[in-house]
């Protein structure tokens, strides 16, 4: 889920490029630490359907990711390599085509152990307002924090079941790092941009009659919340279920593997 706010925008990175250039560089001179390598075998099925090559560059990113972010361990959890790396090789999964910057606006990973109780106001049917807990697995914030449960990124990352929360919250990050929350990542161009409205919007509008009808399909119908929601449901369909993707929505499947600069269905066949 996304959770708006208010506010003047992003913080700006006032690290600047060069310095930056040469941490990374010296952080990537070191061997990948070997129990990570472990870690992510164990804990992530879309791991292990890369090539060695792809892993290479996985391996690369999630450092860089890493070491970039603050970790807040919330709620009684222990903040352990296996949290870091888990959220980090699912994150930088989206990003393996194109680069982890994507990411640059993320500041903070929050994790619980489990899923965690949010205070929300709702008004009841007379429209009196009353506060009540809702239970969240997750959440993306505008302005830079992802918020995550373990219990869920952990038994989502195991298993190829076209869920996964870490891939759905940071693809809420990508749509987001345009400083715009609709459903539209940062695009090459404006022909992009129009081919991205076009084939969207018509699969945003046929998921939302398959909600009504409650008819079958490869795609969650929480995606018919609305736009954003939409990107994020359709990223996790593209990594964690590509061929029912690509073959119930082929115009759908072949724009994110054009954005995503990948193709996680003919991975999958190799
Ligand atoms: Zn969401």
């Amino acid at each position: 889920m996304l959770v708006r706010e208010d506010g003047n925008g992003y913080r700006e990175d006032r690290v600047f490029g060069w310095l930056k250039a040469r941490r990374r560089a010296k952080l990537l001179a070191e061997p990948f630490p070997e129990t990570w390598r472990t870690l992510i075998e164990k804990n992530s099925a879309l791991y292990r359907t890369l090539s060695q090559e792809e892993r290479g560059r996985l391996h690369d990113a999630l450092r860089l990711f890493i070491a970039e972010r603050d970790w807040e361990a919330c709620g009684g959890l222990e903040m352990t390599d296996e949290v870091k790396v888990t959220v980090a090789a699912q994150a930088c999964l989206l990003t393996l085509g194109r680069t982890v910057d994507a990411y640059d606006h993320v500041r903070t990973v929050l994790v619980y152990p489990e899923a965690y109780y949010v205070p929300v106001e709702e008004a009841d049917e007379a429209g009196v307002v009353v506060e009540e807990e809702e239970d969240r697995e997750g959440e993306a914030w505008e302005q830079g924090s992802v918020v995550l449960s373990w219990a869920d990124v952990k038994g989502d990352a195991r298993r190829c079941d076209g869920r996964n929360l870490v891939l759905h919250e940071f693809a809420h990050q990508l749509d987001m790092g345009d400083g715009a929350a609709n459903g539209t990542p940062r695009l090459e161009d404006a022909g992009a941009e129009a081919r991205w409205a076009r084939v969207m919007s018509a699969e945003f509008a046929a998921l939302r009659e398959r909600a009504r009808t409650r008819g079958r399909g490869v795609l969650d119908t929480y995606g018919a919340e609305d736009e954003s929601e939409f990107f994020a449901v359709a990223a996790e369909a593209f990594f964690e279920r590509p061929r029912d993707l690509r073959r119930q929505r082929p115009e759908l499947y072949d724009l994110l593997r054009d954005y995503f600069r990948q193709d996680p269905a003919e991975r999958i066949r190799r």
